[in-house]
């Protein structure tokens, strides 16, 4: 018989570092290729999949900050720098056989449908991958931010975030051998033990919706499935 997921509807921050994998910058094509592939399992599985993805294998804020220019200016070069890598998630997603809309928080319609949650949610239903892109279309604010935001709209269940550690530690793991992985913590205990997470926003958004966030490394094979059929995967940070 087919597996059950124990989700019915994700939502999976993808940062634009992890689509950078060893490279310097940009995006790598084959890292590409195998998040996808990834998504693509737990699409096959049923699941709906809302993506927001970040910006800062491009572009970020702070970085043009540095040069004088506006922080507003360099957040919106940013927000820019997630919609390439919408495009390019999009259409990666479309080659390999999976239906995927790219939504932009910013109007280019050339280039990407407008951000409409009713839309989303239908393509969503029809088993579409939603990718949402150009943050919150907001500065001053950061994609994880927008994964808390999209997740709480679109009502996912939780918040995927993927990074390339296995979940959330004691203490930094490259800097304390003893440092030991939570299976799962609650919001107060990750606050109070300022265990970085998401930003504060983000976490603050998740907090109140009660929206638990997990998360887990994206490079390790299988994992995103193994979450969605509920075994032992990540760290869960939850009410
Ligand atoms: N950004 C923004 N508003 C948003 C989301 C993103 O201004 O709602 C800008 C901000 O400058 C940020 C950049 O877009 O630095 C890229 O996003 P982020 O740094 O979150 O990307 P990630 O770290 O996930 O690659």
């Amino acid at each position: 018989e087919n597996p059950q997921p124990v989700y019915k509807r994700i939502l999976l921050k993808l940062s634009g570092e992890a689509l950078m994998g060893d490279d310097a910058f940009g995006i790598n094509r084959s890292v590409l290729q195998s998040m996808v592939e990834e998504v693509r399992s737990v699409v096959e599985l049923g699941v709906e999949v809302g993506i927001v993805v970040g910006g800062g294998n491009i572009f970020r804020g702070v970085a043009l900050g540095a040069t004088g220019m506006d922080r507003a200016t360099g957040d919106y070069m940013g927000m820019l720098a997630t919609v390439m890598n919408a495009m390019a998630l999009g259409d990666c997603f479309r080659n390999n056989g999976v239906e995927a809309r790219v939504q932009s928080a910013l109007h280019i319609e050339q280039v990407a449908e407008p951000y409409i949650r009713g839309k989303a949610l239908r393509h969503l239903r029809l088993g579409r991958v939603v990718i949402f892109a150009a943050g919150t279309g907001n500065p001053f604010m950061t994609t994880d931010t927008t994964a808390a935001l999209r997740g709480a709209e679109i009502g996912a269940e939780v918040v995927l975030k993927a990074t390339k550690v296995d979940g959330i530690y004691t203490a930094d793991p490259k800097k304390d051998p003893t440092a030991t992985m939570f299976d799962e913590i609650t919001f107060d205990k990750a606050l109070h033990s300022n265990l970085q997470v998401m930003d504060a926003t983000a976490f603050a958004l998740c907090r109140a919706q009660h929206l638990p966030i997990k998360v887990f490394n994206i490079n390790k094979k299988g994992a995103l499935r193994r979450i969605c059929l509920g075994e032992k995967e990540g760290t869960l940070v939850h009410s």
